[in-house]
């Protein structure tokens, strides 16, 4: 299986915001890497207070986008670009719902996105599929015949300044 690698203080952020908030609401933010490497999450952006986030919905409506986009600039300018998303699913789902990939499909045709046809999806979740760290990553694209391709990535974790002092490296 292919790999993801996060960084483990996007790995903290990520877990502390799905859990802050208990099991009950669905919550996220977006993935951030090195735009030199497509598979690579040193950093994350949570959803702001104006996100909705209900039992089983989770949305980044206006508000919400300029906030995320707002600091996703300063990403830029340091070479960094937005990756994928991140949510959580209280009721234990651990695949992308038909909504998800909905709405990986429209930030992959939408030019604004700039996502190279790779969007990475994690989702949090608990669940009786034992994992280490209950995110559940994916690969979402678009095929020739702009169907959705779904591919289930493992994931490794190392300490940020071990990711960003070695590109070249890995
Ligand atoms: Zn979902």
């Amino acid at each position: 299986m292919e790999k993801i690698l996060f960084s483990s203080n996007a790995v903290g952020s990520i877990l502390v915001e799905c859990y802050k908030r208990g099991r009950g609401l669905e919550t996220g933010g977006i993935l951030i890497g090195p735009k030199s490497h497509k598979n690579i999450i040193t950093d994350v952006v949570v959803s702001s207070i104006h996100a909705d986030r209900e039992s089983s919905f989770y949305y980044q409506n206006e508000m919400d986008v300029k906030f995320l986009n707002q600091e996703l600039r300063a990403y830029q300018l340091k070479g960094y670009e937005h990756k994928g998303n991140f949510h959580s699913h209280p009721t234990g789902m651990i695949n992308l719902s038909q909504g998800d990939i909905d709405t990986s499909l429209n930030m992959l045709r939408s030019p604004s996105y700039k996502l190279n046809n790779n969007l990475i999806m994690c989702i949090v979740t608990e669940s009786n599929h034992h994992a280490d760290i209950p995110i559940f990553s994916y690969i979402v694209s678009e095929d020739d015949n702009n169907n959705s391709v779904v591919k289930r990535m493992a994931s490794r974790m190392l300490p940020k300044h071990c990711i960003t002092e070695c590109l070249e490296c890995i």
